[in-house]
């Protein structure tokens, strides 16, 4: 998709007098750029320079571009994204818990604002992912409960855990029940202590989620040797995973 394809799409969202508000707010404060995206998924960017959105096909232009613009405001209120990573360990686990968690943990903050608004809580993701339970389902029945960890299961909760969606209630209760089948016990424990986080992060006011993506990843086990930053201020402005180590020790994994 080009950039002219990009903006028509965006043109048909800001018709939406709900999405026109919270943009021209959005843009008040943090200049924003439609630009196209590079795959088929929506995304959008917030930081000093300002804000991008990045406009992909859909039958939902104005539920996406909402959807986008709630990220963006969010963040202006004051959420803290947590996407610097320093590492001791040869795996990349909790890099991709990390970066999957900054987005979950913004979405449970932003559905109620969705909904308040008046929106179909189906509609909250972009369209490319109504297959999702399926996909999830399919998924599970492939990994192997001896060897697959307690995070690569989580992993794969955080879409049963998800507010909205194209799923509905049943369907997740249907999903979660089979999710349970599946796991082994004492993992299913560890997860189940790591969900706990994330309705209390949904439910609190805090705007810095490292406490709680911290507590997560020691509940899931097996992240030691990480540390996971607010900046690349190392180690002030960010939390260990474990026990604290120093910049030499991680000098083998840059
Ligand atoms: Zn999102």
């Amino acid at each position: 998709m080009d950039q002219k394809q990009a903006q028509e799409i965006a043109a048909r969202a800001l018709a939406d007098d709900r999405v026109a508000e919270l943009y021209q707010q959005i843009n008040e404060q943090s200049n924003v750029e439609i630009r196209a995206s590079t795959d088929s998924q929506w995304g959008s960017s917030t930081d000093a320079n300002g804000t991008s959105v990045f406009v992909a096909p859909t039958d939902y232009p104005v539920e996406s571009m909402f959807h986008e613009l709630l990220h963006a405001k969010i963040k202006l209120q004051g959420y803290t994204q947590n996407l610097e990573f320093v590492r001791t360990v040869d795996d990349t686990s909790a890099k991709v818990l990390g970066e999957a968690l900054d987005n979950e943990l913004q979405h449970h903050r932003m559905f109620p604002l969705f909904i308040d608004a008046g929106f179909d809580p189906e509609r909250f993701y972009h369209d490319a992912d109504k297959n999702s339970y399926s996909r999830i389902r399919k998924e599970l029945k492939s990994m192997k409960p001896r060897e697959n960890s307690a995070t690569a299961y989580f992993m794969k909760f955080l879409t049963i855990l998800a507010p909205g969606g194209t799923g509905g209630e049943k369907e997740r209760k249907q999903l979660e029940n089979f999710f349970r089948a599946k796991v082994p016990k004492a993992k299913l424990k560890r997860i189940d202590e790591a969900a706990k986080e994330l309705v209390l992060w949904r439910e609190s006011s805090a705007t810095d989620p490292g406490p709680t993506i911290k507590k997560i990843m020691e509940e899931l086990g097996g992240m030691d040797g990480w540390w996971i930053g607010r900046s690349k201020n190392f180690p002030d402005e960010g939390h260990f995973i474990g026990e604290p180590f120093t910049l030499l020790d991680a000098k083998l994994f840059p």
